[in-house]
């Protein structure tokens, strides 16, 4: 193994293609070289979500996704509800002391999130990167998979280790970014990446007609108005999943598009049966999984157990660092 692995992601319920190239296929591929440490992140959920009714629902939905997906306890991953293991509270509460207040305000994720909800502007909202450095620090992880987009967080996260381990002693580990292919998915719609909110997604948990009906719906080249008209694959959603979905045949598709030989409900017809295809393992492991209605709780409580056998003593170092009596 080459270092522990730490990653969170908010419930956000059954989840969607966009989830499954951008995260939880990372999160599998992950768990051949590291110890790995995944985290539903119910606090991080708080700072935005005023409705929660829904949290404990969505969070066993997202669960037996991951399971079914192939993350897996029994090859040592710790899979736990970020609430679970109160230490984190603790810790991010003892970084906040090392984090410079302007540096919050800086943030341009802080900046972007006061754009998008400027009627919920909450504390947690302001604080969410220490929490996020709470979370990765309290696991000693030595690496954090990131996307380009979210190189900053693992910096600040950096920063504040130094900080800290400047100020009371040695403890905290300065993680390293595991820069992972998280691919951007398109939704339906064509324009914005897909997302629930937004109603432009596939969920993996489909049945294969539901898949079908919501690929039909998916926009392709504008410029295609006619059957004979020719297409342009490049600038195409459909034709950009093809490439994950349909390997063997995106030549042809390609080739075929720019000459019109093929028409654009073939093409997504294609694609449906081909994703559907792809996705008829996980589809009846996720069925198979779902007979066992304690399972995901299961999975949460034990994971959470060995979480805070790790959480625990790290926590104790930092009191003791600082010098708390
Ligand atoms: S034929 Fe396929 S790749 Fe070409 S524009 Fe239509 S859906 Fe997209």
């Amino acid at each position: 193994m080459k270092g522990r692995v730490f990653s969170g992601a908010r419930p956000t319920g059954r989840q969607h293609l966009g989830n499954y190239l951008g995260a939880i296929q990372n999160y599998v591929a992950l768990q051949d070289d590291y110890e790995c440490v995944y985290c539903i992140v119910d606090w991080h959920a708080l700072t935005t979500l005023r409705d929660t009714e829904h949290l404990r629902e969505w969070t066993a939905e997202m669960v037996l996704d991951w399971l079914a997906a192939g993350m897996d306890p029994a090859r040592g991953t710790i899979i736990f509800v970020q609430s679970h293991v109160p230490e984190v509270t603790q810790l991010h509460l003892a970084l906040s002391m090392v984090t410079p207040f302007g540096k919050l305000e800086d943030l341009p994720t802080f900046k972007e999130k006061i754009r998008q909800q400027p009627d919920n502007v909450n504390y947690g909202l302001l604080g969410y990167p220490v929490l996020m450095a709470a979370d990765i620090t309290l696991y000693k992880a030595s690496h954090v998979p990131v996307g380009e987009d979210q190189a900053p967080h693992i910096e600040f996260t950096r920063e504040l280790v130094r900080s800290f381990n400047y100020h009371f002693g040695p403890v905290l580990v300065e993680p390293q970014a595991v820069h992972t292919a998280f691919r951007r998915v398109m939704g339906t719609d064509g324009a914005n990446k897909m997302s629930k909110s937004l109603n432009n997604h596939i969920e993996l948990a489909a049945t294969p007609e539901e898949t079908q009906a919501r690929v039909m719906t998916m926009v392709t080249d504008p410029a295609r108005q006619r059957r004979n008209d020719p297409g342009h694959p490049e600038i195409c959603n459909v034709f950009a999943l093809h490439q994950f979905f349909s390997p063997e045949q995106v030549a042809q598709i390609k080739a075929d598009c720019r000459s019109a030989a093929i028409g654009c409900v073939d093409c997504k017809k294609l694609f449906a049966k081909n994703l559907n295809a792809h996705l008829a393992p996980f589809r009846a492991r996720r069925a198979e999984l779902s007979t066992q209605p304690n399972l995901v709780w299961d999975v949460l409580a034990e994971g959470a157990r060995r979480a805070q056998a790790i959480a625990g003593p790290v926590l104790a170092e930092v009191k003791a660092a600082i010098g708390l009596p």
